[in-house]
């Protein structure tokens, strides 16, 4: 299983603003939010992993949901 922390780049789902990402996926599956630093939105952050194909799966949300 992935152990190592990975960026991701994402674009905030309010202003589209690309923001960087630490993804940790030792602590396996999250959710939490965090805050754009361009418009000051909180976004929805559901990180996750996919033990059995070794990857990392984050989707980000407000109104718009994206899958990366
Ligand atoms: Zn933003």
């Amino acid at each position: 299983m992935p152990d190592e922390v990975k960026e991701q780049r994402i674009e905030c789902p309010n202003c589209g603003h690309n923001i960087r990402v630490a993804l940790d996926a030792s602590e396996g599956d999250q959710d939490y939010y965090d805050e754009c630093p361009a418009c000051c939105m909180e976004m929805h952050l559901n990180l996750h992993v996919d033990e059995y194909n070794q990857k990392i799966q984050l989707a980000v949300g407000s109104d718009n949901e994206q899958i990366f």
